[in-house]
């Protein structure tokens, strides 16, 4: 494969930020939606709290880390320090209990990797996964949360290359391809290494937020409105940003050496967490460290030929940025087999 590596940006990158940004003004949804949300999870919390009353509901996932599009699935976390169930039994009891409840297409998926009850709620329409004690979960939630409220452009830069995933058939980790999560963390990451940085590391700062969940410490400092002028000194723009952003994936990244880590806001080497090698079904092909869970691999989905699909649409991409005559369209067309 011929790599074409630019030397650099076309010079008239920026005249696209409009039609990037009103791209990213449509996808983010209403005011009503969260409202429909909220409400949602009021009338779910009265009917848990009756089984179990010192249970909560947490939502976490794009309906809370304020990277969600309109018309996501709502993720719910139940929290309960059981008694005497196991989360199976919690699972099918809960589905029992949305089922009487005239909730829709309540399925309990006991057997799944992060075990869920799915429902859809007739009233608002909304589609909800609700899965037990993912605590974790919650927390980097809220960090990507608090992330967000440092600098505007991380949501425009997240939404916009979320949509380019899912136009392109690159979010399916069941298919090998990266989960959003992942996406919104090489954001970050992204927006961490700028010169000057548009977002600072806010696992470096001081800790001001500190949770131990599952033997797992979490801490960072979470008192973002302190920080709203941090990325003040960089002016760059939505479609420059998304040029820079793309071509690193597609030219600049040292897929062998490095592992993208938000924790530490820099790269840091394969070799110092040993995912030189594949270990199981762990592949190490690109590597993005969990900021909490770090021996976590957000990129262990990635296959030998997933990775293949993965890099040659980072490259489609970064040659439409430079070269299409209309990017903020021809970036989404959908990918056709
Ligand atoms: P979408 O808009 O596509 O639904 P999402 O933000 O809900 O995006 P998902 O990838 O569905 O993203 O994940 C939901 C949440 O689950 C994430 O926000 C994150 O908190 C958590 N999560 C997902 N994958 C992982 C993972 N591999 N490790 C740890 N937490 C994860
Ligand atoms: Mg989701």
């Amino acid at each position: 494969r011929i790599r074409r590596r630019e030397l650099g940006c076309r010079f008239n990158i920026e005249s696209f930020t409009p039609s990037f940004l009103s791209i990213y003004k449509s996808l983010v949804p209403a005011d009503e939606e969260i409202v429909k949300q909220k409400q949602l999870l009021v009338s779910l919390r009265k009917l848990v709290n009756k089984e179990w009353s010192s249970a909560q509901l947490h939502l976490y996932g794009s309906c809370a880390n304020s990277f969600g599009v309109s018309n996501s699935d709502v993720d719910i976390c139940l929290s309960i320090v059981d008694t005497n169930m196991s989360k199976s039994e919690i699972l099918l009891r809960l589905a029992d209990l949305l089922q009487k409840d005239n909730l829709q297409n309540v399925q309990a998926l006991t057997h799944a990797r992060v075990p869920i009850v799915k429902m859809m709620d007739p009233v608002t329409g909304i589609a909800c996964d609700i899965c037990i004690n993912n605590l974790l979960a919650v927390v980097n939630t809220k960090l990507l949360r608090d992330y967000a409220q440092i600098d505007e452009r991380l949501r425009q830069l997240a939404f916009i290359v979320k949509h380019w995933a899912k136009s392109r058939g690159v979010n399916e980790t069941y298919r090998g391809t990266l989960s959003s999560y992942a996406y919104v963390l090489m954001c970050i990451h992204f927006l961490q290494q700028r010169k000057p940085a548009i977002l600072p590391c806010l696992q470096e700062l001081e800790a001001t937020c500190v949770v131990t969940i599952d033997g797992t410490r979490c801490a960072y400092f979470d008192q973002v409105d302190r920080l709203r002028n941090f990325g003040v000194q960089n002016n760059e723009s939505i479609a420059g940003l998304l040029w820079g952003f793309f071509h690193y994936w597609a030219y600049y990244h040292d897929y062998m050496n490095d592992v993208i880590s938000v924790r530490t806001g820099r790269l840091i080497s394969k070799r110092v967490k040993d995912w030189t090698r594949r270990i199981g079904n762990d592949r190490h092909l690109i590597c993005i460290e969990d900021p909490f869970e770090t021996s976590h691999d957000l990129g262990r989905v990635v296959d030998k030929y997933s990775i293949k699909i993965l890099r040659e649409e980072f490259e489609r991409a970064a040659d439409i940025l430079q070269y299409d005559q209309n990017p903020s369209i021809t970036l989404f067309e959908p990918y056709v087999a």
